[in-house]
């Protein structure tokens, strides 16, 4: 079991509110990831939720029970950091053992657990290295194998892999959505990354500024972001922003095209503009178009995209894909994602 529940939750630190009334419902097995930018409050009500930080108001309920002012050893949930937090004079067994020794859990009953997360972790030839003999991915493994042994209701994630290198990062991304699969655990994954988010997710909460904009899976929220905020947030390269003129018959004051969704064309077209920087990724290409009166719209094209520095270029999107937004950021005409493109759910042209 590890289901959890916020109701009305909130967090100041003195006079400085970091988390506004905040509602969650957390299933018991899902694959939930915080994401928003630095300083948002992921941290924070992350470790609220693990009882390290405790919470102004509102309702923490591990699977049903009210655990708000529960100590953290005793909610049954295994937080693991950003840096590890491993003891470094000690070997790999021992750090993994130290949370069942302290509990004075049996010794042969430990050794039967090392020797399995060690199996799950692939860290059966290191359990005698200390930390400082071991690469960051390896640290992390430990770090996580420390987590399993105390088989918890649920695993709570701060930013894991902040401290790899890229290529690293993807491989532990991947590594971490198979202990998922294979645990069937509640697992809250905290991260500023998007691509994170969306490749790990089940769900995803969009934080901003202490409030939750949007939860919803990966696809919902790239396909129905609920305002401006979620729509910039979600997807890689951001989603372009072309300021407009709100009026009587029309509020929009803003619209929303993603870099995937604009093509150049040789007809007219909704914008016409110059080419600035080109850059090729190999499978695909990012034009870097400057507009007069609107400024850049980046556009993704091909891999072989011929389109040099200084070409002048028609773009076009489908008036499907067209969001808009009204003053205040929030969604008044989204994508339609229905099979027939001439189905466009904004009723407008503007260019
Ligand atoms: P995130 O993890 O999303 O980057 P945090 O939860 O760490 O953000 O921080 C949210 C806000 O709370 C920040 O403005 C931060 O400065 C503030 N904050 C965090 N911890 C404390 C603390 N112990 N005392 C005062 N302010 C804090
Ligand atoms: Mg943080």
């Amino acid at each position: 079991m590890g289901s959890i529940t916020l109701k009305q939750v909130t967090k100041s630190f003195g006079d400085v509110n970091v988390i506004k009334p905040l509602d969650l419902e957390i299933r018991d097995g899902e694959f939930i990831v915080f994401v928003g930018p630095s300083g948002c409050g992921k941290s924070t009500l992350l470790r609220m939720i693990a009882g390290l930080e405790d919470t102004s108001s509102g309702v923490i309920e591990i699977d049903g029970s009210n655990a708000t002012d529960t100590p953290p050893a005793k909610r049954g949930l295994a937080m693991v950091f950003q840096s590890y937090a491993l003891y470094p004079h000690m070997s790999v067994r021992n750090n993994i053992a130290f949370p069942l020794k302290r509990a004075k859990v049996p010794q042969n009953e430990i050794d039967a657990k090392i020797e399995s997360a060690a199996k799950i972790l692939n860290l059966g030839d290191y359990l005698d290295r200390k930390p400082g003999q071991l690469s960051g991915g390896q640290r992390q493994r430990v770090a996580i194998g420390r987590a399993i042994v105390r088989q918890p209701s649920a695993f709570l994630f701060d930013e894991p892999l902040s401290n790899l290198d890229a290529s690293l990062r993807v491989n532990m991304r991947l590594e971490i959505s198979e202990l998922h699969k294979s645990l069937d655990t509640t697992m809250i994954y905290v991260t500023h990354d998007q691509v994170e988010a969306m490749t790990m997710a089940d769900r995803i909460a969009v934080f901003n500024a202490g409030v939750i904009e949007q939860v919803g899976t990966p696809l919902e929220l790239y396909q129905h972001p609920v305002n401006r905020f979620v729509a910039g947030f979600i997807g890689s390269p951001k989603m372009n922003f072309i300021e407009v003129a709100a009026s009587d018959d029309d509020p929009t004051s803003c619209l929303g095209v993603r870099p995937e969704h604009l093509t150049i064309t040789n007809e007219r077209g909704l914008w016409t503009g110059k080419v600035g920087v080109v850059e090729h990724l190999g499978s695909e290409t990012f034009l870097h178009v400057h507009i007069d009166g609107i400024g850049t719209l980046t556009v993704r094209d091909d891999g072989d995209c011929k389109v040099e520095y200084g070409d002048i270029v028609n773009l076009t999107a489908p008036q499907n894909r067209i969001m808009h937004f009204d003053s205040a950021g929030n969604t008044i005409a989204e994508m339609s994602w229905g099979n027939d493109a001439t189905t466009a759910s904004t009723t407008t042209q503007r260019a």
